[in-house]
């Protein structure tokens, strides 16, 4: 066969090649290899049709390969011979399939490395601490409208100076058609302003901010899709500000590193760690400490948060600073969404910080950073904002039109587009008006970008949740729009089948805090059979009373009380555990009487509830700070040379833990070490999850199970569990692209209204 000998082949390139320039790079590709024909976005990649020497396109095929844009991953590339065609030049076909031209909207993506050397060669662009090109740069956080160009970003009031111009025109030049394209002649620029005054010389504001840095300041710093809060790491004055900002929140921050090799002396990076951590969507990743840093930061967690520096301006901070680590947190008060705008950052941030560093381009869609673990090497988003926001999960079922409006505590919605479900980024806690605004306006900016209308709307059960109150607004003012509940634990299910592409009948843990239950109690350990469709509860801890309501979730000691005092009765005065003696007969009495006379006690059958009794039987929380820090620090002090368990009972469709916290209690009497006592208890939950399975397996078949809820977060017991059940050969599955906890509800709302609506 000529090698030289002119045919016409098919490519398909699959993987994730959409919204991350991949098109205007074959583009090039094609021209340098003198190649015509066309490309064309498909559902799950791209195709080209090519004409050209077999020689020709294997060249093609390695310079793809090799010099592909930094976002896009590439799963195969498929050549074919096909019937000879005849092109005039290679075009980029428009692609008529509106879900193509969503997935066209990609997430922004860190600085690429090219970029950062072109900010010490190129001429106009030295020290530019906005470039980008159509590998990197901001683009869901700067787009306004559809189709994605510049006019349809913040940058459209940015004219482009002759060079940029001719950058973006030119085909065999990296910012072709890179619409963010600025440079230092004509770009955004940043700004430095404190009491005493503002600057905008580059160089000034560097050096102020690197000075300030370097010592004890806090300052606000706007970043990709909100502003930060950035203090030195090891600086206790500066913490001890931000702590003092924030100070109804003692969550922990997250710490940036000046590079992996500085992070690796403080915490240990596995090899998928790594490369989440160096990922283009540079998220926050939960790594285990090696090293304490300084008091203030993640105070008794076994996990530190990291990244890496992903903005230019990090970088060029990163190379005068002497400090390797910054703390880094979203900039807001507690509960509030993070902050875009410069005006309002001046507004609320200057009583408090030493200074604010802005940019004059408008962020207009809001994205915290993303969090990520890495659980058995896959990494799991926990928080899914900046880097994943708007990528959609692609479903095998039609879901046009439906948005499911979520849960309550990390709330977001999620809409369908034909098969697509696209996620909102994380919007908060839906507990105050800062946040539902913030939620609200999401909304309508994805209905506008993604042409969506409601055609159904689902939520959760629970009535009093704004995002159910946000469903029922829209019916009232829609009365032709269906509505559909549902229980929030057949959503958790619903969502890690739709994660793993699951049909069928599964067998679901559905294990968190509370979700309104169908019986009107607050549920929250769930063993369920479900499907798209039903959900039949086969198993559920007991019910226990929870003193105080919601505060008692803010107060894991009232939890201990409660447990304590169903296992003991009165006989809870006499024990001699840390809990009982710190609050003594009046206060536990308090409670006591709240549980016998039914005030504000609602019933529960929760396992973040039997983390809080835990925790806080075994002395190591009494008050939460912030939400699951009691069984964060349980798992935090796990032990693992401890072997260990406890005894646990199981009745028809109950499980009870009389024996659980009995032997707590003797084992805190015998000096047991808190350590032990937590890996015990954990080790328990791993056989309970394991002797349930089976027995389940044996009556009716079902092997393949998924776990959600905002307990699975928790590394050790996901881990165990699934190790166990797969010794046993079950399927396990642990949502990993869609949040495990409460962010990752309303996917499930919608795979569960897609299908119950069929039957409407
Ligand atoms: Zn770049
Ligand atoms: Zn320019
Ligand atoms: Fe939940």
């Amino acid at each position: 066969m000529n090698k030289r000998l002119s045919e016409t082949y098919r490519i398909g390139i699959k993987g994730l090649v959409q919204g991350v320039g991949f098109r205007p790079f074959l583009f090039r590709m094609a021209i340098e290899h003198g190649l015509k024909g066309w490309v064309e976005n498909r559902n799950d990649g791209v195709v080209l049709e090519l004409n050209g020497s077999e020689s020709q396109l294997s060249s093609f095929r390695s310079a793809v390969l090799a010099h592909a844009p930094t976002a896009a991953s590439i799963e195969s590339v498929e050549i074919q011979k096909v019937a000879r065609k005849s092109f005039d030049s290679f075009e980029i076909k428009a692609s008529s399939d509106e879900s193509t031209f969503i997935t066209e909207i990609s997430p922004d993506i860190a600085v690429c490395r090219e970029c950062l050397n072109d900010m010490k060669t190129q001429p106009h662009r030295i020290g530019y601490p906005l470039i980008n090109c159509t590998h990197c740069g901001p683009r869901f956080s700067i787009i306004r409208d559809l189709p994605y160009d510049r006019a349809h970003t913040t940058m459209a009031s940015f004219e482009m100076c002759p060079q940029c111009r001719s950058e973006y025109s030119d085909l065999n030049d990296r910012r072709f058609h890179a619409q963010p394209v600025a440079c230092n002649t004509c770009g955004p620029v940043y700004r430095f302003e404190h009491a005493g005054g503002a600057t905008e010389v580059f160089k000034e504001i560097l050096d102020r901010t690197c000075e300030l840095l370097s010592g004890d300041a806090l300052l606000a710093i706007k970043g990709t899709g909100g502003f930060h809060l950035v203090c030195n790491a090891f600086r206790k004055e500066g913490i001890a500000k931000l702590r003092t900002m924030k100070r109804r929140d003692g969550k922990p921050f997250a710490v940036m590193f000046k590079s992996l090799e500085e992070a690796q002396h403080y915490v240990e990076i596995g090899e998928s760690e790594k490369a989440e951590l160096c990922s283009w969507r540079r998220p926050i990743v939960l790594l285990r400490k090696r090293r304490e840093l300084p008091r203030g930061i993640a105070d008794g967690l076994v996990n530190l948060g990291v990244m890496l520096p992903y903005m230019p301006f990090h970088y060029l901070l990163f190379e005068q600073l002497t400090t390797p680590a910054l703390v880094m947190t979203s900039g807001n008060f507690s509960d509030e969404p993070i902050l875009i705008s410069n005006d309002r950052a001046r507004e609320q941030f200057s009583a408090f910080v030493d200074g604010i560093v802005s940019y004059n381009r408008e962020i207009f869609n809001r994205v915290d950073d993303s969090v990520c673990t890495v659980i058995r090497e896959v990494p799991t988003v926990l928080r899914r904002a900046r880097g994943f926001a708007p990528s959609p999960i692609r479903t095998g079922f039609d879901l046009e039109g439906i948005l499911a409006t979520g849960a309550e505590l990390t709330g977001s919605f999620c809409m369908g587009k034909e098969h697509l479900a696209l996620m909102s980024p994380y919007t908060g806690d839906l507990k105050n008006l800062e946040t539902l605004a913030f939620y609200q306006e999401t909304y309508e900016r994805y209905c506008r970008l993604f042409r969506f209308t409601p055609r159904l709307v689902v939520s959760d059960l629970h009535p009093d949740y704004l995002s159910t109150r946000f469903a029922v607004k829209l019916v009232e003012e829609n009365p032709d729009l269906p509505h559909i509940s549902v229980q929030h634990h057949h959503a958790h299910i619903a969502s890690g089948m739709l994660n793993a592409g699951l049909e069928g009948e599964v067998l679901g843990f559905s294990f968190d805090g509370t979700g309104l239950g169908t019986d009107g109690h607050m549920w929250g350990a769930e063993v369920m059979k479900a499907d798209y469709i039903n959900f039949e509860r086969l198993f559920h801890f007991e019910y226990m009373p929870l003193p105080g309501g919601d505060k008692a979730s803010k107060e894991p000691w009232r939890m201990g009380v409660s447990y304590l005092h169903h296992c003991f009765g009165d006989e809870i005065y006499d024990l001699k555990i840390p809990l009982t003696q710190r609050f003594g007969r009046q206060e536990m009495g308090n409670i006591i009487a709240l549980i016998q006379k039914r005030i504000n006690t609602p019933m529960v059958s929760s396992a973040g509830r039997l983390f809080d009794a835990v925790a806080a039987i075994t002395g190591l929380n009494y008050y939460s700070t912030y939400q699951a820090e009691a069984p964060m620090l349980l798992e935090s002090a796990i032990d693992l040379n401890e072997q260990g368990s406890y005894p646990f009972e199981i009745e028809t469709g109950k499980v009870s833990f009389t024996s659980l916290i009995r032997s707590v209690v003797e084992d805190i009497h015998k000096g047991k070490s808190t350590g032990s006592i937590a890996t015990k208890f954990h080790h328990t939950l791993v056989q309970l999850i394991l002797r349930l399975s089976l027995e389940i397996r044996a009556e009716s078949g079902l092997d393949r199970i998924v776990l959600g809820g905002g307990s699975f977060q928790n590394n050790f017991l996901s881990e165990k569990v699934m190790d166990k059940l797969e010794n046993e050969n079950f399927k396990v599955y642990l949502p990993h692209r869609i949040p495990v906890n409460d962010q990752g509800i309303a996917a499930g709302q919608l795979a569960i209204g897609a299908h119950r609506w069929k039957l409407m």
